[in-house]
């Protein structure tokens, strides 16, 4: 593994900017470490922490953002959504998914984000080195990340972004967010849908905090993956989900859901502090922190 980098920052002290991450429950989010790791390597006199906010009291957060001063906030669930009601001005982006990942604090209004799509595109660039003009994308799932996904694949230049998701209304709702670009598949169309698409995306949980072992539920069928094709799974936790593993096995070029997680983050600390973000340094500690 990768040395950690050194912390370049001064000492806390009166001058300390503070950002943070509200959620509930929040104390398994990693954004503590990606943005500490981003103000170390950067030498940058901030911190940040992960505030518990219960899921009533997301007004009252942001009320306290603005009598403390944050320099920057992250938001998790439950509070996306009640965020882009609360700040001053939502990003069209963050408009249009009606959900806020990221606060700024603009000539002194709150301006609400919302980084993930972005965060994903990022992260396919850095991985597998291209982008998704033109192609067909087929995305598993209709929640947050798939929302954010699917419009961001239209916004991106994607031809078609085929969504497929257990619960049908949900599906329709995200596939309106890739514009003219989008559609639903139903369940039994997915082998048709998969076979036409150059980028295929899971985003559901199936996976999520198991063990890789053969046994394992799979989001659909590795063996409708075929060479020449892309896969990402959302899942970051384990790093490698066993559907991973064996679509990589049978040779298809396949990432999990850590480059979205850093690349998002990356961004938001970009908006708070207008610079480029350190994200070997992030990746690092986000790996140190996944073992
Ligand atoms: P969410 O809003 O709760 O949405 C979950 C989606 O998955 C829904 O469409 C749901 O279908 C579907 N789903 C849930 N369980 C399923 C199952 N057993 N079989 C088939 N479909 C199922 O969650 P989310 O925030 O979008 O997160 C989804 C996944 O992405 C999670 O694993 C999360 O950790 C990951 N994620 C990763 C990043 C990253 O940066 N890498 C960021 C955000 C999320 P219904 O609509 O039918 O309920």
């Amino acid at each position: 593994m990768a040395e950690a980098n050194p912390d370049l920052r001064p000492p806390i002290s009166g001058t300390t900017r503070l950002a943070a991450v509200i959620g509930h429950p929040v104390r398994h989010s990693l954004s503590p470490v990606l943005l500490n790791a981003a103000f170390a390597a950067t030498g940058m006199d901030w911190t940040f922490v992960a505030l518990e906010v219960a899921a009533g009291n997301t007004a009252r957060a942001i009320d306290g953002l603005r009598t403390l001063g944050l320099a920057g906030l992250s938001v998790t669930m439950p509070h996306k959504g009640a965020v882009a009601s609360l700040v001053d001005h939502c990003h069209e982006t963050a408009e249009q998914l009606a959900a806020v990942n990221c606060v700024a604090v603009e000539d002194g209004n709150l301006v609400g984000y919302n980084t993930d799509g972005d965060g994903f595109i990022d992260g396919l660039v850095r991985d597998a080195g291209r982008d998704v003009v033109g192609g067909t994308a087929v995305v598993l799932g209709a929640g947050g990340a798939a929302r954010a996904i699917v419009q961001a694949l239209g916004r991106s230049g994607a031809a078609e972004v085929l969504v497929a998701n257990r619960t049908p209304d949900r599906a329709e709702n995200a596939a309106l967010l890739a514009g003219s670009a989008g559609r639903t598949v139903a369940m039994v169309e997915i082998p048709d849908a998969v076979r036409s698409a150059n980028l295929v995306v899971n985003a559901t949980p199936v996976g999520m905090g198991v063990d890789p072992n053969p046994s394992a539920p799979t989001p659909i069928d590795p063996g409708l993956l075929r060479v020449g094709q892309v896969v990402v799974d959302l899942v970051y936790h384990p790093l490698e989900t066993s559907w991973l593993v064996e679509v990589r096995r049978r040779g298809v070029e396949a990432y999990g859901g850590l480059s979205m997680l850093i690349f998002q983050a990356a961004r938001a600390f970009s908006l708070w502090t207008g610079r480029e973000a350190p994200v070997d340094a992030m990746e690092i500690a986000a790996r140190a922190a996944l073992v």
